[in-house]
């Protein structure tokens, strides 16, 4: 038997960490939990992740009663996109005044861990989490092992150990944690290229107050958007390999495809900036609580669950597997007992499916789209772009399910295959760009091409089946 210091361990007091830690701190209970949240620094971060929630996030936060945590940081209303392509905007706004916000991340992070220290029976320990604690006889985990840091030192002192009935691990997209938590049950994730960026100051976007999708030619998309009064986050889509030179591979191929307001700001920043860089990583979730996972702990954030960060996804999934968690986790009352809790996860698992899978499949479809590195994807990306100018519906829908509004992958479906069959019909009717001699010109098909675009028609619609099938497997997939 073991000493129970505390209810839940919860390790990374990031996005996900600090939201449990208040959302469990709150579940009506005759004693309050005790809840212990690990944190390696409880410094401000400064990263170029996490600094546009979407409205869907901006909801769950409220429903946690935590959206106090956007005020006072010099947050900027988010009130939809703004795509462009050679040069031509169109304007993709949220739906009926619904809002998200940007912000510096590190900023709302410490709002967040605020808000969750000054919850009932949360204990925030500055330590970096080394190792599970496991029952040498049941294999189950017990607690982790962590180093504080000694007060005043940045010298680390010895080894803790922290018990708890429960622990759950929130370490973020680098978590060292998953073969330990999932066994089997765990993939490595997909890197699908890096996220480089960097703080234009006092740029002027096409829209005020709207996220900003530049399509760019040869290299992934651009996204732009203002994080603070003076402040806009441009981040650059690079796939694998990196260039040897970021900065002037921006310069030289990028930035010119930008708009024209863009290009100062762009070179005054690569000029003074340091250039970070993330990878952009795919990990869709395995289930936890049953087959060859640990017992007594879980994954959670984006330890267990990544998708492409193009859409801005990634804290309003982590928000609303809050929310679940929450209700499923107010019908425990004993979080020693596994059977209790591995019911909560496998209930959490399949029905947040709703949500998380159409953020996570559209994040990457959307990239793959906008990305296009191949004749048949350009395709689709033109199909996309012109079935936004069409407006209406063709908006609405997609925008609502970026944003987390909606919540369905069936509609999903339907307005990914109206795209893939909208650009086929664009291929047939729309003129295209050629070169002829040194002049750009727009020409529509001839009569006599019309076999071999039949032909393209079909390469197109399989090109989209798998972009998107293999996608939607990941999610479905119940082993
Ligand atoms: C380039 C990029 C841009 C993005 N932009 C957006 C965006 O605009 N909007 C959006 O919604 N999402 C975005 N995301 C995704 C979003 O940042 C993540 O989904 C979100 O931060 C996940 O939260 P988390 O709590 O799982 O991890 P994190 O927020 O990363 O928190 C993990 C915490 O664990 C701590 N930690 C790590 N290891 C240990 C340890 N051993 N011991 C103790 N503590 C530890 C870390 O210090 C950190 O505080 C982006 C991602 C990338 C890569």
């Amino acid at each position: 038997m073991w000493t129970t210091n505390y209810d839940v361990l919860i390790v990374g007091a990031g996005i996900a960490g600090t939201a449990l830690a208040h959302a469990l701190s709150t579940l009506p209970r005759s004693k309050p939990l005790r809840i212990c949240l690990l944190e390696r620094s409880l410094a401000e971060p400064d990263r170029i992740v996490g600094e546009l929630l979407q409205p869907g996030g901006v909801m769950a936060l409220q429903k946690l009663g935590m959206e106090a945590c956007l005020e006072n940081i010099d947050a900027i209303p988010a009130r939809g996109y703004c795509v462009v392509l050679d040069g031509q905007p169109v304007h993709i706004p949220y739906p009926d005044s619904y809002q998200g916000r940007s912000f510096h991340h590190g900023r709302f992070i410490q709002n967040l861990r605020a808000k969750a220290k000054q919850a009932e029976g949360v204990d925030v320990v500055e330590a970096t989490v080394s190792e599970l604690i496991e029952c040498p006889v049941t294999s189950r985990v017990l607690g982790v092992r962590a180093t504080r840091k000694k007060e005043g030192s940045s010298e680390p002192v010895e080894k803790e150990t922290f018990f708890a009935d429960l622990t759950v691990i929130a370490d973020g997209c680098f978590s060292n944690f998953r073969t330990a938590v999932l066994g089997g049950a765990g993939v490595k994730p997909d890197v699908k290229g890096h996220f480089v960026g960097v703080v234009l100051e006092d740029a002027q976007l096409p829209m005020e107050q709207h996220g900003t999708v530049v399509l760019v030619k040869g290299h992934g998309p651009v996204l732009l958007y203002q994080i603070g009064e003076h402040d806009t986050r441009m981040l650059v889509d690079l796939k694998n390999p990196l260039p040897s030179d970021i900065k002037g591979t921006i310069l030289d191929e990028i930035a010119p495809q930008l708009p024209s307001a863009l290009h100062v700001p762009v070179e005054k920043a690569l000029a003074k900036d340091r250039l970070r860089r993330m990878p952009n990583s795919f990990l869709p979730p395995a289930e936890q609580g049953a087959g060859h996972t640990k017992e007594g702990v879980f994954l959670l954030g984006d330890s267990w669950n990544m998708r492409h960060p193009l859409t801005g996804g990634g804290m309003t999934v982590a928000f609303n597997d809050v929310v679940m968690l929450k209700e499923l986790f107010g019908g425990v009352n004993d979080f020693s007992d596994w059977r209790q809790v591995s019911r909560v996860l496998h209930r959490w698992h399949w029905r947040r499916k709703r949500f998380a899978s159409t953020i996570n499949i559209l994040s990457v479809a959307l990239y793959d789209l906008f990305g296009a590195d191949d004749e048949l994807l350009e395709v689709l990306r033109t199909g996309c772009f012109k079935y936004f100018e069409l407006g209406g519906n063709c908006i609405r829908g997609p925008v609502c399910l970026l944003a987390g509004i909606e919540q369905s992958t069936m509609l999903l479906a339907r307005h990914f295959f109206a795209v893939a069959l909208y650009a086929i019909w664009v291929m047939f009717t729309h003129p295209r760009r050629v070169t002829i001699g040194e002049k750009a010109v727009d020409v529509k098909p001839r009569l006599d091409e019309y076999p071999f675009l039949v032909f393209k028609c079909a390469q197109v619609f399989w090109t989209a089946c798998i972009v998107f099938l293999p996608l939607v497997w990941t999610e479905i997939r119940w082993w």
